[in-house]
């Protein structure tokens, strides 16, 4: 049975946190590391990073966010269950624990989405080709087997089994809704200083292997389709200053880590294109599935 071809979408994230973070995903884009960015329409550099898409024609999506910065809807700005005493959303945690405490008013979330969306397509001039959520606020079916993964620390590893939990269950919802999803989700084993090329390689085998037995989410039958849609989302960047990014609060650390240009050297090393070429991966952006 010939093996199944991959068509890869490699998101890079966060568009529009800083000004080095732009610079960096537009690096990387031009060197042909990713494929798709997605923009955090409430980031302070925003505005710029949907200029740069344009001017070097990337394809864009909203990156929704629900738990950093400050809300793009003026009305919830004030007073909402989306923010904290501070005004501020509550964070990656705090979104979490509210969320499953019931304290979210659905209808402010809407609303926030909407006014996202508003913005979203005033910065670009046209309307999402998709959207994924900031720290996981959305889900996804992601990665599976993330339990074997030795090298993850215990609070990882616990983060990223409640992530694949909550992904499974909102299968069922994305389907009433028609929204439509990657065979595969990649990228929560493969971040930071966890990006290697065999580590991506490892990845990339899991995504063709989980298509052809046929135990991805969207693989009903076990049925071996031809070609096979992944996502693998990456932070590639340079470092953001202190004093320069983020959605009001200042830049997070990993934002200032030398995370991110590790990522950005990994995506765009000369074996891992010529690993893609070699698996017959087409990287390709969510317009193009
Ligand atoms: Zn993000």
């Amino acid at each position: 049975m010939p093996q199944p071809r991959l068509m890869l979408v490699v998101t890079g994230d966060d568009f529009g946190y800083c000004p080095r973070r732009n610079q960096g995903i537009v690096d990387c884009f031009q060197a042909g590391g990713i494929s798709n960015v997605s923009l955090l329409v409430n980031a302070c550099a925003a505005r710029e990073a949907a200029d740069l898409a344009k001017r070097h024609n990337i394809p864009i999506g909203l990156h929704a966010n629900l738990s950093e910065g400050i809300p793009t809807c003026q009305s919830l700005q004030q007073a909402s269950t989306l923010i904290n005493h501070s005004g501020f959303f509550h964070g990656k945690v705090g979104f979490r624990q509210a969320l499953e405490r019931g304290q979210l008013s659905m209808k402010q979330v809407e609303q926030e989405l909407r006014a996202q969306v508003r913005l979203f397509r005033e910065l670009t001039g046209h309307l999402p080709h998709h959207m994924d959520g900031h720290q996981h606020v959305h889900v996804l079916p992601v990665e599976r087997g993330l339990h074997s993964c030795p090298w993850l620390p215990a609070h990882l590893q616990r983060f990223y089994t409640q992530v694949e939990k909550d992904a499974l269950d909102s299968i069922p919802v994305f389907t009433r809704y028609g929204i439509r999803w990657p065979d595969v989700y990649l990228g929560l084993t493969t971040m930071g200083q966890n990006m290697s090329i065999p580590n991506l390689q490892r990845a990339l085998n899991h995504a063709l292997a989980a298509v052809s037995s046929g135990t991805t989410s969207s693989s009903a039958s076990g049925c071996n389709k031809p070609v096979v849609t992944a996502e693998l989302m990456v932070h590639p960047g340079y470092p953001s200053h202190p004093q320069e990014g983020g959605c009001g609060e200042g830049p997070d650390e990993f934002s200032q880590s030398a995370d991110r240009q590790h990522e950005l050297s990994m995506l765009r090393d000369p074996s891992l294109l010529a690993l893609y070429s070699q698996k017959r991966v087409q990287l390709c952006a969510f317009k193009d599935l």
